[in-house]
Order: structure tokens, then C-alpha cells, then sequence
């Protein structure tokens, strides 16, 4: 197959799927075993011991065991892997379950300081200050990254665009400002339609599959894709600590990659609409959407192909405007997550960044849309209604807000 020269939105259609004509079925095969029979104690033992290590079973050995692989979880990834233009992808349990064998198969030895771009997802953000792998943080900003790394620096995170300020970070100045140390971005809301770190240099492209891979709210996963040394270090991580992605769900993520290019751009089309009627609405005082804000270094083109469909808008009211525009919203859900086929809008400083540190956490008038595919005129109509929305009467001055 010249699978190689195909085009990105035939390859989202059909990767991982190579081998179906053979086996004689037109989608892939979903296999549920925990575990499986064994040829051989020899056999099973170095296939074991193959995976434990990071690697695939032996042709003679077998899966022996789910934790270690899963043919279907394999198929989603190598699809995975191809719409990355990555050599290989790993698929866990939740994207958090990915941040953390990100982490853990990064650091090592006394190799235990992490370097994180703010903004990041409150998730990962609160992932990296707790501590809880031990690692050390440095929050730092693009610009910083070369003077705030060190000898002992395991690993850079970054995030573009940036949860919840679509803020885009240079992936290759970032590579070029921490020389040796490998870069992890958190492609999520980009996606491999917009964007490819891996191209840019970057080490691990991270994905919550939860979001656009999954686009439908039915799927909770993360995946990195990466190099072939990088993919082994993880799986090793992965059969250690377990954080599996459950075949069903791999199976929904892979038929997923098929609609994936088709929705981010209809999406994307909806969103830019949007964005351009939010900037001219008199309750809406700054919209952050890529291109919109003035990308300083023309990311836009160069690194990412499109502007995606994730809007963040501070409200001239404030927080009780958040509070009321959320609650009035008919057509969007007011939800946290985002990606999917259906509009959301929620409040990050209150939910999705809120285990985030004070100086850091979003403002308190700022909403985030996850623009979906319904049709714009009626998005923009729920959205008009629910900003109109009549707030609560202003706090007399001196009264307490209890
Ligand atoms: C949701 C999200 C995560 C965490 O993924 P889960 O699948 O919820 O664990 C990480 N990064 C970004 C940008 C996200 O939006």
C-alpha cells in the first residue's frame, strides 16, 4: 500500500485498518481478553518479558496478558501514531494517566526538575505542583525557558494553544531554548489536524483523547505520540503502573481519527464566526481566539494550520455575568470538557483550573466555549440571549457578599 504518500484526511480514514481485507472484515476486530492462552512457558516468559521491558509480544509468546497489550488498544494507537506523522503512539487511561508516565518515564535520577509553560490545564498544572511524582517545578513563561533551565531539568511542558487563554506558544524556540531536554506539548486542543509537535521538534504530543479524538462525550483517554525509544519507555511505565485505555474505548477513539479532520474544520468554521460577532457584542470585553488577539510571531500558518474551535471571552460583568450566561445558555451545555460534537461553555477559574494557584488562575469574568457542530446562527443566538440575560441587582456599597 503507498499508504506513505496519502494525504492527511485519507490517512485519518484509514490508518490502522491495513490489515482488515485480510483477516476478512471491513472494521477492526475488538478483543476483550484479560488474558491469553500460553504456548509455552518459555515463549510466554520472553514475550512477557519483551513487554514488561517496553517492547511488543513475539510472534511466538503472544499478549499473555491485557495489562501488557491489547490488539485493539495497538491499532488505535498505530492509526494514532500516522495522523501525528509520530513513529509511535501510546494510549492510556485518561490524558492525566498520560501526563504522569509522561512524567514518570522522563525523570530520572537526580534528573527531577520540570519546567512548565503557564497557562496550563488546571489538571496538569495541579498534576505538577503537588509534587506528587516527585518531581520539582519551575513555572516559567516561552520567553523564560532559557534562563530558567537547569543541569537537572527532566522534561519541558508546554501547552499550545494554551487551556483556557488560546495563548500559542513557538513549539521550536522552546525546543531551541532547552537544547537536550526532551519537550512535551499538549496538542489537545490543536489536535493532529492543526498541528504536529513531534514535526516541530517536541518529544511527546500529548492528547485527552476525551476531547476532539473521541468528539463525541462517550470516551475518557489520553495518547502520546512519539519516538519509537520514547514509546517503550512509556509502555514500560504503563505495564507497570497501569494506566490501560480499555479496548472499547480504543475502538470508539480509532473510528473517531476517521471524522476527526471533517469535524475540527466544520468546527473551526463555526467558531471563527462566532469569535468575529462575540468581538463586536457590547457585554463581551476581550475575546481570545487565535489570530484574533494578534499572534505576535504569525504561529498561525507556520506551526498551527488553523485557528481551531476553542474561544475564551471575559464578560463586562464579571463573575456574576459567568455565573448568569452560564446558567441561561439553552443550546450549549454548560459542561466542562470540550472537543466534542455539541457546544459547551463553562467557567475555568471556578472548575477547570481551579486546583491552579491564585496568581495563576483565569480571570474571573472569563468564560470558554468549545464550539461544537451545530448550526452558527443558532449558536450565536443561545449565546445572545444568554449574555442578555438580566444579572442579579449590583451589592450596595459597605453590604457583605455573604
Ligand atoms: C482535559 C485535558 C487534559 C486532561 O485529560 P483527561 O482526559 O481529562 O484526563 C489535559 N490537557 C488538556 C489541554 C485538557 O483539556
Amino acid at each position: 500500500m503507498t499508504s506513505s504518500r496519502l494525504q492527511p484526511d485519507s490517512i485519518a480514514v484509514h490508518a490502522g485498518r491495513e490489515d482488515l481485507a485480510e483477516l476478512g472484515v471491513h472494521v477492526p476486530p475488538i478483543d476483550l481478553s484479560s488474558t491469553n492462552p500460553l504456548p509455552d512457558i518459555e515463549a510466554g516468559g520472553l514475550s512477557y518479558e519483551a513487554m514488561a521491558s517496553g517492547g511488543t509480544p513475539t510472534a511466538e509468546g503472544g499478549a499473555v496478558y491485557a495489562r501488557l497489550w491489547n490488539p485493539t488498544v495497538a491499532r488505535f494507537e498505530s492509526a494514532l501514531a500516522r495522523t501525528e506523522n509520530a513513529e509511535a503512539a501510546v494510549a492510556f487511561s485518561s490524558g492525566m494517566a498520560a501526563m504522569t508516565a509522561a512524567v514518570l518515564a522522563t525523570v530520572q535520577g537526580t534528573r527531577r526538575h520540570v519546567l512548565a509553560v503557564r497557562p496550563l490545564y488546571g489538571g496538569t498544572d495541579h498534576l505538577l505542583a503537588s509534587g506528587l511524582l516527585g518531581t520539582e517545578v519551575t513555572y516559567c513563561t516561552a520567553a523564560d525557558v532559557a534562563s530558567a533551565v537547569r543541569p537537572d531539568t527532566a522534561m519541558v511542558v508546554v501547552e499550545t494553544p494554551a487551556n483556557p487563554t488560546l495563548d500559542l506558544v513557538d513549539i521550536r524556540a522552546v525546543v531551541e531554548a532547552a537544547p537536550g531536554v526532551p519537550v512535551l506539548v499538549d496538542n489537545t486542543f490543536a489536535t493532529p489536524v492543526l498541528q504536529n509537535p513531534t514535526d516541530l521538534g517536541a518529544a511527546m504530543a500529548l492528547h485527552s483523547a476525551t476531547k476532539y479524538l473521541g468528539g463525541h462525550g462517550d470516551v475518557v483517554a489520553g495518547v502520546i505520540a512519539c519516538g519509537q525509544e520514547q514509546a517503550a519507555a512509556l509502555r514500560r511505565v504503563r505495564a507497570v503502573t497501569g494506566g490501560l485505555l480499555h479496548p472499547l474505548g480504543a475502538y470508539l477513539l480509532h473510528r473517531g481519527l476517521a471524522t476527526l479532520p471533517i469535524r475540527v474544520r466544520a468546527q473551526q468554521a463555526n467558531a471563527r464566526s462566532i469569535a468575529e460577532w462575540l468581538t463586536t457584542h457590547p457585554s463581551v470585553t476581550r475575546v481570545h481566539y487565535p489570530g484574533n488577539a494578534g499572534d505576535p510571531h504569525s504561529l498561525l500558518g507556520s506551526q498551527m494550520r488553523g485557528t481551531g474551535a476553542m474561544i475564551s471571552i471575559e464578560l463586562r460583568g464579571g463573575f456574576e455575568q459567568a455565573a448568569c450566561v452560564t446558567s441561561a445558555v439553552g443550546l450549549f451545555t454548560h459542561a466542562v470538557s470540550l472537543g466534542g460534537v455539541d457546544s459547551l461553555i463553562q467557567h475555568p477559574a471556578a472548575l477547570t483550573h481551579r486546583p491552579v494557584a491564585a496568581e495563576a488562575r483565569p480571570s474571573a469574568g472569563l468564560v470558554r466555549l468549545s464550539i461544537g457542530l451545530e448550526d452558527s446562527e443558532d449558536l450565536m443566538a443561545d449565546l445572545d440571549q444568554a449574555l442578555a440575560a438580566p444579572r442579579p441587582a449590583p451589592v450596595p456599597a459597605g453590604a457583605s457578599r455573604a
